[in-house]
Protein backbone atom coordinates (compact mmCIF):
# COMPACT_ATOMS: atom_id res chain seq x y z
CA UNK A 1 0.00 0.00 0.00
CA UNK A 2 1.43 3.28 -0.87
CA UNK A 3 -0.22 6.92 -0.18
CA UNK A 4 0.17 7.91 -4.02
CA UNK A 5 -2.43 4.52 -4.59
CA UNK A 6 -5.89 5.63 -5.62
CA UNK A 7 -8.89 4.75 -3.61
CA UNK A 8 -9.83 2.37 -6.63
CA UNK A 9 -6.65 0.49 -6.19
CA UNK A 10 -6.58 0.15 -2.35
CA UNK A 11 -9.93 -1.70 -2.34
CA UNK A 12 -9.48 -3.73 -5.37
CA UNK A 13 -8.72 -7.78 -4.79
CA UNK A 14 -7.18 -9.06 -8.21
CA UNK A 15 -8.16 -12.07 -9.37
CA UNK A 16 -5.28 -14.69 -9.26
CA UNK A 17 -4.84 -16.72 -12.50
CA UNK A 18 -3.44 -20.52 -12.08
CA UNK A 19 0.03 -21.11 -11.61
CA UNK A 20 2.66 -20.39 -14.78
CA UNK A 21 5.80 -23.33 -13.93
CA UNK A 22 8.72 -22.15 -14.57
CA UNK A 23 11.44 -24.50 -16.41
CA UNK A 24 10.46 -27.09 -13.86
CA UNK A 25 8.90 -29.83 -15.88
CA UNK A 26 5.48 -30.35 -14.42
CA UNK A 27 2.66 -31.98 -15.91
CA UNK A 28 0.42 -28.77 -16.08
CA UNK A 29 -3.29 -29.56 -15.55
CA UNK A 30 -4.28 -26.52 -13.88
CA UNK A 31 -5.38 -23.60 -16.34
CA UNK A 32 -7.82 -25.76 -18.98
CA UNK A 33 -4.82 -24.70 -22.39
CA UNK A 34 -5.58 -27.16 -24.71
CA UNK A 35 -2.82 -29.82 -24.75
CA UNK A 36 -2.87 -29.67 -28.37
CA UNK A 37 -1.28 -27.25 -30.81
CA UNK A 38 -2.75 -25.00 -32.30
CA UNK A 39 -4.21 -25.55 -36.47
CA UNK A 40 -0.78 -26.28 -38.27
CA UNK A 41 -2.34 -23.29 -40.76
CA UNK A 42 -1.96 -20.29 -37.52
CA UNK A 43 2.04 -21.16 -37.86
CA UNK A 44 1.68 -20.52 -41.55
CA UNK A 45 -0.44 -17.04 -40.78
CA UNK A 46 1.88 -15.93 -38.23
CA UNK A 47 5.19 -17.07 -40.46
CA UNK A 48 3.80 -15.22 -43.31
CA UNK A 49 3.50 -11.82 -41.93
CA UNK A 50 6.16 -9.99 -43.17
CA UNK A 51 8.18 -8.18 -40.28
CA UNK A 52 7.91 -4.30 -41.99
CA UNK A 53 3.81 -4.82 -41.82
CA UNK A 54 4.78 -4.27 -37.55
CA UNK A 55 5.64 -1.13 -38.64
CA UNK A 56 2.12 0.20 -39.00
CA UNK A 57 -0.86 -0.24 -36.57
CA UNK A 58 -3.35 -3.02 -37.17
CA UNK A 59 -6.35 -2.80 -38.26
CA UNK A 60 -8.24 -1.55 -35.32
CA UNK A 61 -11.65 -3.37 -36.66
CA UNK A 62 -10.14 -6.04 -37.01
CA UNK A 63 -12.21 -6.50 -40.13
CA UNK A 64 -11.31 -9.78 -41.97
CA UNK A 65 -11.32 -11.48 -38.73
CA UNK A 66 -15.22 -10.37 -37.50
CA UNK A 67 -15.80 -11.04 -41.24
CA UNK A 68 -14.77 -14.74 -40.86
CA UNK A 69 -16.34 -15.03 -37.59
CA UNK A 70 -19.41 -13.70 -38.50
CA UNK A 71 -19.76 -15.92 -41.72
CA UNK A 72 -19.04 -18.86 -39.97
CA UNK A 73 -21.87 -18.14 -36.81
CA UNK A 74 -24.31 -17.25 -39.65
CA UNK A 75 -24.37 -12.88 -38.27
CA UNK A 76 -23.69 -10.02 -39.87
CA UNK A 77 -19.81 -8.13 -38.73
CA UNK A 78 -21.49 -5.18 -37.05
CA UNK A 79 -22.92 -8.47 -34.23
CA UNK A 80 -19.24 -9.16 -33.78
CA UNK A 81 -16.62 -7.68 -31.34
CA UNK A 82 -13.25 -8.97 -30.49
CA UNK A 83 -10.83 -8.23 -28.20
CA UNK A 84 -7.41 -8.95 -26.36
CA UNK A 85 -9.03 -12.68 -24.44
CA UNK A 86 -12.44 -13.10 -24.00
CA UNK A 87 -11.64 -11.91 -20.57
CA UNK A 88 -11.44 -8.14 -21.82
CA UNK A 89 -14.24 -8.72 -23.67
CA UNK A 90 -16.07 -9.25 -20.52
CA UNK A 91 -14.56 -6.76 -18.70
CA UNK A 92 -16.00 -4.26 -21.17
CA UNK A 93 -19.05 -6.00 -20.77
CA UNK A 94 -19.28 -5.26 -17.21
CA UNK A 95 -18.76 -1.54 -18.08
CA UNK A 96 -20.77 -1.09 -21.08
CA UNK A 97 -23.83 -3.08 -20.58
CA UNK A 98 -24.04 -4.35 -16.69
CA UNK A 99 -23.57 -1.16 -14.62
CA UNK A 100 -26.74 -0.48 -13.50
CA UNK A 101 -28.76 0.62 -10.95
CA UNK A 102 -30.31 -2.90 -9.63
CA UNK A 103 -27.98 -5.43 -9.09
CA UNK A 104 -25.53 -7.61 -11.32
CA UNK A 105 -26.77 -11.60 -10.72
CA UNK A 106 -24.37 -14.86 -11.33
CA UNK A 107 -24.45 -18.30 -9.48
CA UNK A 108 -21.77 -18.42 -6.45
CA UNK A 109 -19.79 -21.02 -8.13
CA UNK A 110 -18.75 -19.70 -11.07
CA UNK A 111 -15.70 -18.17 -12.80
CA UNK A 112 -14.27 -15.74 -9.90
CA UNK A 113 -13.17 -13.35 -12.05
CA UNK A 114 -17.31 -11.67 -12.06
CA UNK A 115 -16.82 -10.74 -8.46
CA UNK A 116 -13.15 -8.97 -9.42
CA UNK A 117 -15.14 -7.48 -12.59
CA UNK A 118 -18.19 -6.19 -10.39
CA UNK A 119 -16.05 -4.81 -7.42
CA UNK A 120 -13.26 -2.87 -9.80
CA UNK A 121 -16.75 -1.32 -12.30
CA UNK A 122 -18.10 -0.50 -8.54
CA UNK A 123 -21.62 -3.22 -9.79
CA UNK A 124 -23.93 -4.49 -7.08
CA UNK A 125 -24.04 -7.76 -7.15
CA UNK A 126 -25.75 -10.92 -5.48
CA UNK A 127 -24.75 -14.51 -6.04
CA UNK A 128 -27.28 -17.23 -7.05
CA UNK A 129 -26.23 -20.26 -4.68
CA UNK A 130 -26.42 -23.50 -7.14
CA UNK A 131 -28.13 -26.12 -6.09
CA UNK A 132 -26.87 -29.25 -4.15
CA UNK A 133 -25.75 -31.20 -7.32
CA UNK A 134 -23.44 -28.02 -7.85
CA UNK A 135 -25.87 -27.21 -11.22
CA UNK A 136 -27.05 -23.22 -11.89
CA UNK A 137 -30.40 -22.50 -10.34
CA UNK A 138 -31.74 -20.51 -13.34
CA UNK A 139 -35.02 -20.55 -11.78
CA UNK A 140 -33.57 -18.52 -8.73
CA UNK A 141 -32.68 -15.50 -10.66
CA UNK A 142 -34.76 -12.89 -10.53
CA UNK A 143 -36.33 -11.46 -13.74
CA UNK A 144 -35.87 -7.86 -12.65
CA UNK A 145 -32.16 -7.29 -12.24
CA UNK A 146 -29.27 -5.02 -13.77
CA UNK A 147 -27.99 -8.00 -15.79
CA UNK A 148 -27.18 -12.07 -15.73
CA UNK A 149 -23.55 -13.03 -16.42
CA UNK A 150 -23.00 -17.40 -16.36
CA UNK A 151 -20.80 -19.49 -18.27
CA UNK A 152 -22.10 -22.77 -19.84
CA UNK A 153 -20.51 -24.94 -19.08
CA UNK A 154 -20.27 -23.67 -15.84
CA UNK A 155 -16.79 -22.81 -14.67
CA UNK A 156 -15.33 -24.81 -12.28
CA UNK A 157 -17.97 -27.78 -12.24
CA UNK A 158 -18.29 -28.18 -16.21
CA UNK A 159 -21.91 -28.73 -16.07
CA UNK A 160 -24.00 -27.68 -18.91
CA UNK A 161 -27.39 -25.86 -18.84
CA UNK A 162 -29.77 -26.93 -21.68
CA UNK A 163 -30.66 -24.61 -24.21
CA UNK A 164 -33.66 -24.63 -23.18
CA UNK A 165 -32.53 -23.05 -19.78
CA UNK A 166 -30.81 -20.07 -21.25
CA UNK A 167 -33.71 -19.33 -23.66
CA UNK A 168 -35.95 -18.96 -20.74
CA UNK A 169 -33.58 -16.93 -18.71
CA UNK A 170 -33.31 -14.45 -21.75
CA UNK A 171 -37.91 -14.56 -21.77
CA UNK A 172 -37.63 -13.66 -18.03
CA UNK A 173 -35.04 -10.99 -18.55
CA UNK A 174 -36.25 -9.03 -21.27
CA UNK A 175 -35.17 -5.59 -19.25
CA UNK A 176 -31.39 -6.42 -18.80
CA UNK A 177 -28.88 -8.18 -20.68
CA UNK A 178 -27.63 -11.56 -20.13
CA UNK A 179 -24.45 -12.28 -21.41
CA UNK A 180 -23.01 -16.09 -21.70
CA UNK A 181 -19.67 -16.85 -21.21
CA UNK A 182 -19.29 -20.07 -23.82
CA UNK A 183 -15.01 -20.15 -23.04
CA UNK A 184 -15.96 -24.16 -22.80
CA UNK A 185 -18.83 -24.55 -25.38
CA UNK A 186 -17.11 -26.10 -27.99
CA UNK A 187 -16.32 -29.46 -25.57
CA UNK A 188 -20.10 -30.95 -25.96
CA UNK A 189 -22.26 -28.50 -25.20
CA UNK A 190 -24.99 -26.36 -27.08
CA UNK A 191 -24.16 -22.74 -28.06
CA UNK A 192 -26.41 -19.90 -27.72
CA UNK A 193 -25.62 -18.27 -30.81
CA UNK A 194 -29.16 -19.57 -32.03
CA UNK A 195 -31.05 -16.95 -29.79
CA UNK A 196 -29.65 -13.84 -30.79
CA UNK A 197 -32.09 -13.46 -33.42
CA UNK A 198 -34.98 -13.64 -31.03
CA UNK A 199 -33.15 -11.97 -28.01
CA UNK A 200 -31.66 -8.69 -28.27
CA UNK A 201 -30.74 -8.99 -24.83
CA UNK A 202 -27.92 -11.82 -25.09
CA UNK A 203 -24.40 -11.06 -25.43
CA UNK A 204 -22.61 -14.59 -25.95
CA UNK A 205 -19.11 -14.32 -25.32
CA UNK A 206 -16.72 -17.15 -26.80
CA UNK A 207 -12.69 -17.46 -26.32
CA UNK A 208 -9.97 -18.93 -28.84
CA UNK A 209 -7.76 -19.78 -25.53
CA UNK A 210 -9.25 -23.50 -25.04
CA UNK A 211 -10.84 -24.86 -28.20
CA UNK A 212 -8.44 -23.19 -30.45
CA UNK A 213 -5.48 -23.57 -28.63
CA UNK A 214 -4.41 -19.93 -28.26
CA UNK A 215 -4.38 -18.92 -24.64
CA UNK A 216 -1.56 -17.20 -25.50
CA UNK A 217 -2.26 -15.10 -28.57
CA UNK A 218 -5.37 -13.60 -26.58
CA UNK A 219 -8.46 -13.36 -28.98
CA UNK A 220 -11.75 -13.15 -27.22
CA UNK A 221 -15.31 -12.67 -28.70
CA UNK A 222 -18.74 -11.36 -28.10
CA UNK A 223 -21.96 -11.66 -30.42
CA UNK A 224 -24.83 -10.30 -30.06
CA UNK A 225 -27.29 -7.53 -31.14
CA UNK A 226 -25.74 -4.48 -32.73
CA UNK A 227 -26.76 -2.22 -30.41
CA UNK A 228 -24.88 -4.19 -27.51
CA UNK A 229 -21.86 -4.49 -30.13
CA UNK A 230 -21.68 -0.83 -30.39
CA UNK A 231 -21.57 -0.81 -26.58
CA UNK A 232 -18.82 -2.52 -26.37
CA UNK A 233 -17.06 -0.65 -28.93
CA UNK A 234 -17.82 2.37 -27.41
CA UNK A 235 -15.53 1.09 -24.72
CA UNK A 236 -13.28 0.05 -26.64
CA UNK A 237 -12.59 2.97 -28.33
CA UNK A 238 -12.61 4.97 -24.99
CA UNK A 239 -9.94 2.54 -23.65
CA UNK A 240 -7.45 1.15 -26.71
CA UNK A 241 -8.29 1.39 -29.87
CA UNK A 242 -6.08 -1.68 -30.57
CA UNK A 243 -6.81 -4.62 -28.70
CA UNK A 244 -5.58 -7.17 -31.55
CA UNK A 245 -1.98 -6.97 -32.73
CA UNK A 246 -1.03 -7.74 -36.16
CA UNK A 247 -0.15 -11.12 -35.43
CA UNK A 248 -3.22 -11.94 -33.42
CA UNK A 249 -5.36 -10.95 -36.05
CA UNK A 250 -3.74 -12.95 -38.75
CA UNK A 251 -3.37 -16.24 -36.27
CA UNK A 252 -6.86 -15.98 -35.19
CA UNK A 253 -8.32 -15.46 -38.74
CA UNK A 254 -6.16 -18.93 -39.35
CA UNK A 255 -7.56 -20.69 -36.52
CA UNK A 256 -10.95 -19.73 -37.24
CA UNK A 257 -11.21 -20.67 -40.92
CA UNK A 258 -9.97 -24.35 -39.98
CA UNK A 259 -12.74 -25.97 -39.11
CA UNK A 260 -11.13 -29.35 -39.66
CA UNK A 261 -8.81 -28.96 -37.29
CA UNK A 262 -10.73 -27.59 -34.74
CA UNK A 263 -13.46 -30.27 -34.21
CA UNK A 264 -10.53 -33.15 -34.24
CA UNK A 265 -9.23 -31.72 -31.68
CA UNK A 266 -12.33 -30.78 -29.82
CA UNK A 267 -13.64 -34.56 -30.48
CA UNK A 268 -10.14 -35.84 -29.49
CA UNK A 269 -10.21 -33.63 -25.59
CA UNK A 270 -14.38 -35.26 -25.50
CA UNK A 271 -12.97 -39.01 -25.68
CA UNK A 272 -9.85 -37.94 -23.60
CA UNK A 273 -12.47 -36.31 -20.91
CA UNK A 274 -15.18 -40.06 -20.69
CA UNK A 275 -11.92 -41.52 -20.15
CA UNK A 276 -10.37 -40.15 -17.38
CA UNK A 277 -13.38 -39.49 -15.83
CA UNK A 278 -14.28 -43.29 -16.12
CA UNK A 279 -10.43 -43.82 -14.51
CA UNK A 280 -11.04 -40.97 -11.97
CA UNK A 281 -14.16 -42.89 -10.75
CA UNK A 282 -12.30 -46.23 -10.42
CA UNK A 283 -9.66 -44.51 -8.15
CA UNK A 284 -12.67 -43.45 -5.88
CA UNK A 285 -13.62 -39.78 -7.11
CA UNK A 286 -17.09 -38.43 -7.70
CA UNK A 287 -16.92 -36.79 -10.92
CA UNK A 288 -19.18 -33.92 -11.92
CA UNK A 289 -20.76 -34.69 -15.39
CA UNK A 290 -18.60 -32.54 -17.70
CA UNK A 291 -18.75 -30.68 -21.00
CA UNK A 292 -16.11 -28.37 -20.73
CA UNK A 293 -12.19 -29.90 -21.14
CA UNK A 294 -11.75 -30.29 -17.52
CA UNK A 295 -13.19 -32.39 -15.12
CA UNK A 296 -14.53 -31.27 -11.25
CA UNK A 297 -14.07 -34.18 -9.25
CA UNK A 298 -13.82 -35.09 -5.35
CA UNK A 299 -12.54 -38.01 -3.46
CA UNK A 300 -14.92 -40.22 -1.33
CA UNK A 301 -12.56 -40.36 1.49
CA UNK A 302 -9.24 -38.05 0.95
CA UNK A 303 -9.36 -34.35 1.25
CA UNK A 304 -8.77 -32.33 -1.94
CA UNK A 305 -6.34 -29.78 -0.47
CA UNK A 306 -4.09 -32.30 0.75
CA UNK A 307 -4.63 -34.20 -2.93
CA UNK A 308 -3.86 -30.92 -4.37
CA UNK A 309 -0.61 -30.39 -2.47
CA UNK A 310 0.41 -34.09 -2.75
CA UNK A 311 -0.10 -34.03 -6.80
CA UNK A 312 2.05 -31.17 -6.59
CA UNK A 313 4.60 -32.24 -4.62
CA UNK A 314 4.41 -35.39 -7.62
CA UNK A 315 4.88 -33.04 -10.61
CA UNK A 316 1.39 -32.70 -11.65
CA UNK A 317 -0.51 -29.23 -11.21
CA UNK A 318 -4.08 -29.25 -11.08
CA UNK A 319 -6.65 -26.39 -9.74
CA UNK A 320 -8.00 -26.24 -6.25
CA UNK A 321 -10.03 -23.64 -4.83
CA UNK A 322 -10.47 -22.21 -1.19
CA UNK A 323 -14.33 -21.99 -1.35
CA UNK A 324 -15.85 -23.70 1.26
CA UNK A 325 -18.73 -25.34 -1.47
CA UNK A 326 -15.92 -26.74 -3.46
CA UNK A 327 -13.01 -27.58 -1.74
CA UNK A 328 -13.23 -31.06 -1.17
CA UNK A 329 -12.81 -30.76 -5.26
CA UNK A 330 -10.11 -30.89 -7.75
CA UNK A 331 -10.41 -28.73 -11.05
CA UNK A 332 -8.38 -31.36 -13.17
CA UNK A 333 -7.66 -30.16 -17.09
CA UNK A 334 -7.77 -32.72 -19.86
CA UNK A 335 -4.28 -33.83 -21.02
CA UNK A 336 -2.84 -35.48 -24.29
CA UNK A 337 -2.83 -39.23 -22.99
CA UNK A 338 0.21 -39.06 -21.92
CA UNK A 339 -0.53 -36.64 -18.92
CA UNK A 340 -3.72 -38.56 -18.02
CA UNK A 341 -1.51 -41.21 -17.83
CA UNK A 342 0.96 -40.15 -15.56
CA UNK A 343 -1.63 -37.87 -13.31
CA UNK A 344 -3.50 -41.18 -12.88
CA UNK A 345 -0.12 -43.19 -11.86
CA UNK A 346 0.30 -39.84 -9.44
CA UNK A 347 -2.45 -40.40 -7.93
CA UNK A 348 -2.48 -44.14 -7.71
CA UNK A 349 0.61 -43.76 -5.65
CA UNK A 350 -0.75 -40.77 -3.38
CA UNK A 351 -3.91 -42.90 -2.77
CA UNK A 352 -1.78 -46.19 -1.96
CA UNK A 353 0.36 -44.58 0.21
CA UNK A 354 -2.60 -43.73 2.45
C1 LIG B 1 -10.66 -19.24 -19.62
C2 LIG B 1 -11.91 -18.49 -19.33
C3 LIG B 1 -12.10 -17.19 -19.80
C4 LIG B 1 -10.98 -16.35 -20.34
O1 LIG B 1 -10.48 -16.70 -21.52
P1 LIG B 1 -9.45 -15.75 -22.27
O2 LIG B 1 -10.08 -15.60 -23.59
O3 LIG B 1 -8.19 -16.55 -22.29
O4 LIG B 1 -9.31 -14.46 -21.55
C5 LIG B 1 -13.34 -16.60 -19.63
N1 LIG B 1 -14.33 -17.22 -18.98
C6 LIG B 1 -14.18 -18.45 -18.48
C7 LIG B 1 -15.30 -19.08 -17.76
C8 LIG B 1 -12.96 -19.11 -18.62
O5 LIG B 1 -12.78 -20.31 -18.08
Amino acid sequence: MSRYWSELVKNLTPYVPGEQPGTRPVIKLNTNENPYPPSPAVQRAVAGVSIETLRLYPDPQSTQLKDAIASRSGLSPDQIFVGNGSDEVLAFAFMALLKHSAPLYFPDITYSFYPVWADLCSIRYSEVPVKADLGIDVAAIPGENGGVILPNPNAPTGMLLPLEAIAGLLQRCRDSVVVVDEAYIDFGGESALALIEDYDNLLVVQTLSKSRSLAGLRVGVAMGNELLIEALDRVKNSFNSYPLDTLAQRAALAAIEDEDYFSAICARIVASRQQLSARLETLGFEVLPSSANFVFARHTQRDGAELFQRLREEGVLVRHFAHERIQQFLRISVGTDAECDALIDALERILGSG
